[in-house]
């Protein structure tokens, strides 16, 4: 079986370099030459802990190429998987151009019979008007070739996106035809040889499932945060509630970290796109409403507490912040909370400088137009004579700082953390004004 990945992003290039790593042949196409360009001269376009290795490996085996070529790239894969953009569009609903775009090229194209995947996460309905599309174009050709459509979420996380993707917790199948249900049973035989981690299902289900797990876990996150909030005001640590809370198996310890809320390029635009869904067909998630709501007050979080100990106008002010990619092992940017709070900050007169292990030039590119934000090469370089250090996210590096250095470059020994990385009562005892989430 051959398999093209239309897309060369987070999920089409580890995608694309999983499958090839157990032994599939594999073309990844992208439109961008850029990010084509890249990874033919052998680097990657983004960062992802294992993946450089892992596409070097793959090519060197001759299982993995690249191109821009679509008519190559859509001869090439029995299964063309679209793993292309789904980003929110003015009304919060998923934008689907690059997907119906990228099926309307595998229709253009192919010669024989194809199955068609949607690993993109995309609305339910959306593999009708894929399949539609391909229906239209085969049409205007006057070609009468079959083919298949098949919803296939992936539900990996960036950061960890190679681990996920090998050995996955599950793989949810949205079929309607028998042809195509034995192609992807195939497809996935290696992803599963302890057991059977395949889900089976109708394609409306799979397209829905992708989505109600992801605004699951925004509940979780935005639920926390509300808490948190509440908690500091009463004198209780939400750490301690968290650890309570998780130890009983119906909930789990899993997300419930309180913080300055989610980002990223999946919550936001999935939460958004699912209350937008339920809206156009006669129903309001009055909860996710909520989660969202949460979300957006909560980055401004760490910046309230700022201002309660500075006053409204920073001007004069600056800032240490640590942790600019919107979770860490990642250089993704995308609905970061950092730049709520850089914004934010720099808007009440502010500087700041920032450091981030890996995100810094992607933060360079979508931030560097915000006034008073400069980036230091290195954590403690950022420090020096600040009036506080801001932490945003929560890389392991900063868990165990030299709290003595901190204290002798900033102003004062100031310390905001909206990732409750410390224990409070030590840093206290350390001489830190410490102000965490929650507690
Ligand atoms: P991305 O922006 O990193 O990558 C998308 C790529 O598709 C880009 O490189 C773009 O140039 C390319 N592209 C656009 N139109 C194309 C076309 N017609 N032909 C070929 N290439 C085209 O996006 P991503 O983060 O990989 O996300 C892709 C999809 O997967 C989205 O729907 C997203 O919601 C979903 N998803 C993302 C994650 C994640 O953690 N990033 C996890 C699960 C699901």
């Amino acid at each position: 079986m051959k398999i093209t990945v239309i897309g060369s992003g987070y999920v089409g290039l580890v995608t694309g370099t999983c499958l090839a790593e157990t032994g599939y042949h594999v073309c990844c196409l992208d439109v961008d030459p850029r990010k084509i360009e890249i990874l033919q001269n052998g680097g990657i376009p983004i960062f992802e802990p294992g993946l450089e290795d892992m596409v070097k490996r793959n090519v060197a085996a001759g299982r993995l190429h690249f191109t821009t070529d679509v008519a190559e790239s859509v001869a090439f894969g029995d299964v063309q998987f679209i793993a292309v953009g789904t980003p929110p569009d003015e009304d919060g609903s998923a934008d689907l151009q690059y997907v119906l775009a990228a099926a309307r090229s595998i229709a253009r194209h192919m010669t024989d019979y194809r199955v068609v995947v949607d690993k993109s996460t995309v609305p339910v309905g959306t593999a009708d008007k894929v399949r539609a599309a391909i229906a239209e174009e085969l049409a205007a050709r006057g070609a009468d070739i079959p083919f298949s459509v098949v919803s296939n979420p992936e539900f990996l996380k960036e950061g960890a996106a190679i681990d996920d993707f090998m050995r996955p917790d599950r793989v949810v199948i949205g079929v309607d035809d028998e042809r195509a249900a034995e192609i992807m049973r195939r497809l996935y035989k290696p992803f599963q040889r302890n057991h059977e981690r395949v889900l089976l299902m109708d394609v409306r289900s799979a397209e829905l499932t992708k989505y109600a797990a992801n605004a699951m876990l925004a509940t979780r996150i935005s639920f926390m945060n509300e808490l948190a909030n509440l908690a500091e005001t009463m004198g209780a640590d939400i750490e301690q509630v968290r650890l309570g809370m998780g130890s009983d198996p119906r909930i789990g310890y899993h997300f419930l970290y309180p913080g300055v809320g989610y980002g990223g390029s999946c919550f936001p635009k999935d939460v958004k796109a699912l209350v937008q869904t339920a809206k156009e067909n006669g129903h309001t998630l009055r909860v996710l409403t909520a989660v969202e709501e949460a979300n957006e007050v909560q980055k401004l979080r760490l910046v309230e507490k700022v201002v309660a100990r500075f006053g409204e106008d920073l001007s004069g002010r600056r800032f240490a912040l640590w942790g600019l990619a919107f979770k860490p092992n990642t250089d993704d940017m995308r609905e970061a909370p950092s730049r709520v709070v850089v914004e934010e900050l720099s808007r009440r007169g502010a500087k700041v400088t920032a450091f981030d292990p890996v995100a810094t030039h992607e933060a360079q590119r979508v931030m560097g137009g915000i006034a008073g934000l400069s980036f230091a090469d290195n954590m403690m370089g950022a420090l020096d004579g600040a009036d506080a250090l801001l932490i945003v996210t929560e890389w392991k590096m900063f868990r165990a700082p030299d709290f003595d250095a901190i204290k002798r470059s900033l102003k004062q020994p100031l310390i905001f953390d909206g990732r409750n990385m410390y224990d409070p009562a030590w840093l206290r005892e350390q001489g830190f004004d410490y102000h965490a989430i929650g507690r």
